[in-house]
């Protein structure tokens, strides 16, 4: 069994099987919250440079099961970087109106402008993934998909885009665990839906729909990191070293001054 935080190579087959959703590498709790503070400190000053510097843009893509953990790492990973800088948007099922464009317009809508991070709490997978279950298009339709996010995606990135896609995998134990902690805990009663325990009942088509998803559209230009998300805390260090790895190596910096900032003197 592989025991990484794993970025697949471009191309090579998933199997969900073969990653263990608990692993949690050489970190214990106390360890890997250390280590996620010290890299939010960072995280913060890649931030507040990328939004000075205007030019580039971070979008960041987590789909999960249920109770995967998006809104949580949403919180804790974020929740030192100023929020004007970011844009958060969760997808839910179309609307009529977005029904009546094809899947992706609603998406390229909700892409961050330069100097912005944006987080999509699902995204334009679900067309992949939720749909593909349940037959919400023909399969002549949705099959030829992968291809369009591939492209969709290389037109982000050629056009001044990084992107990050994270798959929270937790096991279908964990999952029933935190429905179970739902359900006992009165302030999580507003997260409960029924309708999540049908999908439960597909769990095994939707580890191949996403097996499938993870392995045809894992691009250099926007690879998939599988994430071992049964501890909440091993998996918010591996996601914010990504993140402070990926604005690194973007080069962010402050721009240049205006000349002449030394002589100017500020009328009384
Ligand atoms: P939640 O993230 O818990 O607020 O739930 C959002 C719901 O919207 C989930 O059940 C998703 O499967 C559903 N959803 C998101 N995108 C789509 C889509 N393109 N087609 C159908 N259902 C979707
Ligand atoms: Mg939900």
């Amino acid at each position: 069994m592989s025991k990484q935080a794993i970025v697949p190579k471009a191309g090579a087959a998933i199997d969900l099987k073969k990653f263990d959703p608990a692993y949690t590498g050489d970190y214990d709790k106390e360890s890997a919250k250390e280590e996620t503070a010290k890299l939010q400190e960072r995280f913060t000053e890649l931030q507040e440079m990328l939004y000075a510097q205007g030019k580039q843009t971070l979008l960041i893509i987590l789909q999960a099961m249920d109770a995967g953990g998006k809104d949580s790492t949403i919180k804790k990973v974020f929740e030192p970087i100023n929020p004007q800088g970011v844009y958060v948007y969760g997808f839910k099922a179309p609307t009529g109106e977005e029904l009546g464009h094809d899947y992706l317009w609603r998406v390229h809508r909700r892409t961050p402008p330069k100097g912005f991070i944006g987080v999509f709490n699902r995204s334009h997978y679900e067309d992949v993934l939720v749909v593909r279950v349940n037959d919400l298009v023909p399969k002549d339709v949705w099959e030829k998909r992968y291809h369009q996010i591939n492209e969709f995606e290389r037109s982000l990135a050629e056009n001044g885009t990084r992107i990050l896609k994270f798959y929270l995998h937790i096991s279908k134990e964990e999952q029933k665990q935190r429905f179970e902690e739902r359900l006992a805990d009165p302030t999580k009663h507003w997260k409960w839906n029924s309708g999540d325990l049908e999908v439960r009942k597909q769990w095994d088509d939707y580890m191949e729909a996403f097996e499938v998803a993870l392995t045809k559209c894992n691009t250099k230009y926007a690879p998939w990191h599988i994430v071992p998300s049964n501890h909440k805390w091993y998996r918010n260090v591996v996601i914010t070293k990504t993140i402070v790895d990926a604005l690194e190596d973007m080069k962010v910096a402050f721009p240049e001054p205006e000349e002449g900032l030394d002589k100017i003197v500020i009328p009384d």
